[in-house]
């Protein structure tokens, strides 16, 4: 009964094979639809089915809608065999070779990419490009995988359906549309959206199957005098009304706010021209606009000049019966091919397959532009936006001086249009003619236009140009070459810079030099040395700056970073917990700040000093800065204090280092309140790699109060260091 059911199966899918392909391998079918049978005999999906069902189902959808080739068939009845049994890569190389096996192998991996949650949308898309580029086939074959798992959703749990759907319209979709796979785009939309919007769907479902009869009578009263017509003119020929798709009638009214109605108001029908010559669908229009009137603005001619993924039709709006419109489309049954399968059909009806060979690789080249040189630093989504208004975007038809046709897409300017026709001319463009009339360089160029491009050997490609070009491959040159021009500018800043330093003999490492060029205000080496090749700055006056720091440090002495940093922290918070300072015993506020010099703390002897205009500066009466200003000028000495606290206590900082253990903040906070009841005011503590670092601020009443407490924290297990902190 069972072997009944698959020999029945593969006769099916080896009559589809013949029908559809040019030559079948039928042992080759045969024996990978073995292959598979056995290898997922124990399998069973979402639905209950033999696992084996998906395969079948995804080779069938290879075959009948995208038919490329045997190998692609077999590669589908094979692509989950890596994933869900226990045959490996290696099996499949070893019974069908390496074709088959490098297929099904990308086929796996794009599965693996889409598995990890982690990766951005951008980066898939990338990856799924990187694998088509290997070979077409992989993606063609995930094409048909994602549309049966989407026919089959419905077993799924909710939130895996939403996800799905979300994947399938933000990346199946577009895809699928740039290879020409008009039938296969719109069924994967549509079902994205019955699972995304299911109320809405429901509810366009319903009223195109109300209005359904009455449509069909008038679609059928629109086409009977053409039908006539063709046949006098003794013209083999199919019409038919189009079917509408739920999810672009649900964007139609999204996009306008109209109601259902006046959207679906617009009828469509397409004829196919049973005929090899391409001309027949012109007389074909004629018959039409003979008996109904055209709106001459729709008419558009895809047929001599085709759309970048190989489209061609003519397109019409004529006014039908009682004056409603109707959009028709006409082309031929090989276009019609062309126009619902895409690559795979071009496949089939190209004799000579060395061109086709030729327009896959400008196709794929035309992709691989847009992501070889992604930046990196350009924002996932943001690439992932770019990409996606690539793959939808409008195009537009422009001709060189001698006539020759280049697609751009809309928005695209005379430098994009240099960059299309070479990189060459595009880094040299100075300026553009457009039908003989000067234009500027970001000039937003239309359908027809004919764009001369004049080069100058001395013009280069400039930074804001990027703001206006659209297309990646001119972005991509000019974001080259003014990062080679930086280069350049830097080498040559620092070339200057060391036959300078090396002169006036200045010995100094680079890490050195980047830290006192911070100082001076500079944002690193790169901006250092762009400056000194463009002459903004003088290398021998920065040399001697250099010079004079090194030999001169600052008078507050460098400390270790860290500590410094740690210091400056308890100072701020000590003064801040102290309340300010008096002056002759009030407490007014008054302009001060206190010397970098001795750095008073508070509970340290102090003196003012007035300065001019930086108000007093506030000086240890110890300091050595202070007793030698104050021999010279006396008259500037003001007596200052630290506010009196309640219980005539100040604040002093420990530093402390050690080894960190759990428990150690605690044992050292205990230290130190159960002496005397010591009040703690802030702590501050950094862990790095076990070692702790940090300060504690502590009140106390007088130095021996504080001297018992870091002999305290000495004692404690792990601490390294405890020492009050001056300056
Ligand atoms: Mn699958």
């Amino acid at each position: 009964m069972r072997d009944g059911i698959y020999k029945k199966k593969l006769e099916d899918l080896l009559a589809v094979c013949r029908k559809n392909l040019r030559s079948v391998n039928e042992d080759l079918i045969r024996r990978s639809f073995q292959f598979s049978l056995e290898a997922h005999k124990n399998n069973v999906r979402a639905s209950g089915d033999p696992f084996f069902n998906h395969p079948y189902e995804v080779a069938l959808v290879v075959a009948k809608e995208i038919p490329l080739d045997d190998v692609s068939v077999a590669s589908a009845l094979m692509h989950d065999v890596v994933e869900d049994t226990e045959f490996t890569i290696k099996d499949i190389r070893h019974e069908f070779g390496d074709t088959i096996a490098d297929i099904v192998d990308g086929a796996t991996k794009i599965s693996d990419i889409f598995r990890s949650h982690e990766v951005t949308q951008a980066e898939n898309y990338r990856k799924m490009l990187l694998s088509m580029v290997n070979d077409i086939r992989v993606m063609l074959l995930k094409f048909a995988d994602r549309l049966h798992n989407m026919r089959t959703l419905e077993y799924l749990p909710d939130e895996k359906q939403i996800r799905l759907a979300k994947e399938t319209l933000d990346i199946y979709a577009p895809f699928a549309h740039r290879f020409g796979l008009a039938k296969i785009k719109w069924e994967l939309e549509d079902l994205s959206f019955k699972y995304l919007h299911p109320v809405e769907y429901e509810e366009i479902a319903h009223k195109l199957k109300s209005k359904r009869k009455e449509r069909e009578s008038y679609i059928k009263k629109f086409i009977q005098p053409i039908e006539k017509r063709m046949k006098e003119e003794g013209m083999k020929f199919e019409m038919e009304g189009r079917p509408k798709h739920f999810f672009s009638i649900f964007n139609k009214m999204k996009a306008r706010s109209k109601p259902f109605d006046e959207i679906y108001d617009l009828f469509a029908v397409r004829a196919i021209l049973d005929t090899e010559n391409s001309n027949d669908c012109f007389t074909a229009y004629g018959v039409l606009t003979s008996i109904y009137m055209p709106i001459p603005e729709r008419f558009k001619n895809y047929i001599s000049v085709p759309k970048k993924n190989g489209y061609q039709s003519i397109h019409a709006t004529v006014i039908g019966p009682d004056g409603r419109m109707v959009e028709v489309q006409i082309r031929t049954r090989a276009m019609h091919e062309v126009a619902e399968k895409g690559v795979a059909a071009h496949w089939k009806y190209k004799e000579n397959l060395n061109t086709l060979d030729e327009e896959l690789e400008n196709w794929i080249t035309w992709v691989r532009d847009i992501f070889d040189h992604a930046e990196d630093e350009t924002p996932a989504k943001q690439l992932m936006e770019s990409f996606k208004l690539t793959l939808y975007q409008d195009e537009i038809y422009l001709f060189t001086p001698k006539g020759e046709l280049r697609i751009l897409p809309k928005g695209a300017t005379p430098v994009d249009f240099a960059y299309a026709v070479h990189s060459n001319i595009g880094d040299h463009c100075l300026s553009a003619k457009v039908n003989g009339k000067i234009v500027s360089l970001n000039h937003q160029l239309r359908s027809g236009d004919q764009i001369e491009i004049i080069t100058s050997k001395n013009q280069t490609p400039k930074p804001d140009w990027e703001k206006f070009v659209i297309t990646h491959k001119a972005k991509q040159h000019i974001r080259k070459w003014v990062k080679d021009e930086e280069r350049k500018e830097v080498n040559s800043g620092k070339e200057i810079w060391e036959k300078r330093s090396k002169k006036m003999k200045l010995h100094i490492n680079d890490d050195d030099l980047l830290e006192i060029l911070r100082e001076m205000k500079f944002s690193d080496l790169k901006d250092f040395f762009i400056r000194i090749h463009r002459a903004d700055i003088d290398p021998d006056k920065i040399v001697k700056e250099i010079d004079q720091k090194m030999k001169h440090p600052p008078a507050e002495g460098i400390k270790d970073e860290k500590t410094e940093g740690l210091f400056n922290k308890f100072l701020t918070t000590a003064r801040n917990i102290t309340g300010g300072i008096t002056l002759f015993g009030s407490h007014d506020k008054f302009l001060h700040s206190y010397a970098k010099c001795c750095n008073p703390i508070p509970g340290d002897e102090i003196v003012g000093f007035v300065t001019k205009g930086d108000g007093i500066k506030i000086h240890l009466k110890s300091c050595h800065n202070f007793i030698s200003m104050a021999l010279n000028e006396p008259q500037r000495v003001v007596e200052v204090g630290w506010p009196p606290t309640d219980a005539g206590e100040y604040s002093a900082a420990i530093y402390l280092r050690g080894e960190d253990h759990s428990g150690m903040l605690n044992d050292i906070t205990h230290s130190i309140s159960s002496y005397q009841n010591t009040n703690i005011r802030a702590v501050k503590i950094d862990v790095q790699s076990q070692i702790f670092e940090g300060t504690i601020i502590i009140s106390v009443k007088n130095k021996e109060h504080l001297e018992r407490i870091i002999e305290k924290l000495r004692k404690i297990d792990g601490i390294i260091k405890a020492d009050r902190m001056i300056e």
